[in-house]
């Protein structure tokens, strides 16, 4: 699990620690602004390291070895988190500690995968305007509120707001049989 440097030479990064450093600690993530940034650090300092921070918290096997990867792939990565609902990254400079920005990224995460929508049905949701939290009555009441609004027959005719009405149909269609409202 860890990432295990081959011939590493260089003692372990913590502080009067005379161990080897052959582990890779991830202190920022590869999915940021640019690849990861690993200290070496040694067997025991490195799982220390690992929970304090619960880097690997809320990732998948594939994302942990793409991550521990010394070439990561983070535009990759990037978009497998985009498409996993996350918001994009927090930059470095709205956070005074790097393992905050860790932290709080996938505290993020989580929250996501742990929603009662699909991603789909998320993005229906917001495109009635309306959050999470919404009723399956709301969504109705929501959908015809906004088919009126935007209705050519509605409008004298004013075909256009036919794009909008395609996209409140659309997501009307994806809510009204969404498991979560079940
Ligand atoms: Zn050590």
């Amino acid at each position: 699990m860890h990432g295990r440097v081959e011939g590493a030479t260089g003692r372990c990064a913590v502080p009067g620690c005379r161990a080897l450093g052959e582990y890779k600690a991830p202190v920022q993530p590869a999915n940021f602004d640019g690849p990861g940034v690993y200290t070496l650090l040694c067997l025991d300092h490195v799982r220390e390291h690992n929970s304090k921070y619960n880097f690997f918290d809320g990732m998948s096997a594939e994302q942990i070895a793409e991550a521990q990867s010394p070439i990561a792939g983070w535009d990759r990565s990037t978009r497998a988190f985009a498409s996993a609902g996350a918001d994009p990254a927090p930059s470095w400079s709205d956070f005074s500690d790097p393992l905050d920005a860790i932290s709080a990224r996938f505290r993020h995460v989580r929250r996501e995968q742990s929603s009662r929508f699909t991603a789909a049905e998320r993005r229906a949701l917001s495109v009635l305007g309306l959050g999470e939290d919404a009723t399956l009555k709301a969504v109705r009441s929501q959908y015809s509120k906004l088919v009126r609004r935007f209705h050519p027959d509605r409008n004298g005719g004013d075909r256009s707001h036919e794009k909008q009405l395609g996209e409140v149909i659309d997501a009307y269609q994806a809510l009204k049989k969404a498991a979560g409202f079940a």
